[in-house]
């Protein structure tokens, strides 16, 4: 069977709804009532539900058409490396972020291609444009590269307007230094660019607390809650350093373009047992480094990607090859 018609055929069968980065927001709304959804689309093919490598993002525009077209066309897409050049910075104290603590804990969600906290009210006001956090969710390893490398894991907080734009902070996560997880009341909970060679870094309190849990929902689909949440520690560590801004695209399908993306150069951080804990439920979630903003697709400028972008086209009403 040619790849395409496997795509189309696949495409066909994929009437999942859904979860995204974008998840609870306009483009994918949360479901009624008490399902956790799990996504149609994987990376590798073997830590999601349908257990086809061509799940994986080198095809996610054949999994849903012509919705994903974006994945393989878009010249606009996400994560990318960040290096100088492909963003401005924009100063922590210039944004106003105010995350709502969660004194009774959160939903945590195993959406199969991640884990998610809903959140309880947030706003994110960059100049005129004001936002509201929907969630926040993790990739392992990060998706963003820094200056060419890629962390332990990243963060990213989900926000939406009024206008049903979408913003999301991006934050590095690294892996706690022993010294300091051995001693963490004499360290910074939280701690910024200053990391090396500044004493190490402790574990941050709201990653141990959320991840203290994730062994309860090692299988997709289900949910817990979580203990108290405390916000203001990450929302000072943001506020307190820049955020690497461009705009983008959603990492996961439907690759939606037109994201404001705010990669903080702060640091958060877990101990090393809870990264293997956290490593151990989500597997691998992170999309491959896209090409720089403007350029074309890389899908578009290879072999593989011509097969995608066929069925994209054939999606879109063009004739198939
Ligand atoms: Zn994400």
């Amino acid at each position: 069977m040619g790849l395409t018609l496997r795509a189309l055929i696949l495409a066909a069968s994929a009437t999942r709804v859904l979860a995204s980065c974008a998840h609870g927001t306009f483009l994918r709304p949360r479901a009624e009532g008490d399902t956790v959804e799990v996504a149609n689309f994987g990376y590798t093919g073997t830590i999601t539900i349908n257990l086809h490598g061509e799940q994986g993002p080198l095809n996610w525009a054949a999994l849903e058409t012509p919705a994903n077209g974006a994945c393989a066309t878009g010249s606009r897409q996400s994560p990318i490396d960040m290096v100088e050049g492909v963003f401005e910075i924009l100063e922590g104290s210039n944004v106003e972020l105010t995350v709502n603590d969660m004194p009774d804990g959160a939903e945590f969600e195993n959406l199969g291609t991640t884990v998610e906290v809903i959140t309880q009210g947030g706003n994110l006001k960059v100049g005129e444009k004001e936002f509201e956090l929907q969630q926040f969710h993790f990739h392992l390893p990060s998706e963003h590269l820094d200056n060419g490398t890629s962390q332990a894991m990243e963060m990213h907080m989900v926000f939406q307007s009024a206008n049903q734009e979408i913003a999301v902070i991006g934050t590095y996560i690294n892996i706690a230094d022993a010294a300091a997880a051995e001693a963490p009341a004499k360290r910074s909970r939280i701690f910024g660019r200053q990391e090396a060679g500044a004493g190490g870094a402790a574990a941050t309190t709201l990653l141990e607390t959320v991840f203290s849990v994730v062994d309860q929902i090692a299988t997709p689909g289900t949910k817990t809650t979580t203990p108290p949440l405390v916000m203001s520690e990450v929302v000072d560590v943001l506020k307190a350093n820049a955020f690497q801004i461009y705009s983008g695209s959603l990492t996961t399908p439907p690759c939606s373009e037109g994201v404001s993306w705010h990669v903080s150069t702060a640091r958060l951080a877990v101990t090393t047992a809870t990264f293997v804990k956290a490593r151990d439920v989500i597997g691998f979630n992170a999309r491959f480094p896209q090409n720089t903003p403007g350029e074309p697709n890389l899908l578009m400028v290879s072999a593989l990607g011509s097969a995608a972008a066929a069925v994209a086209a054939v999606g879109a009403g063009a004739p198939a090859a």
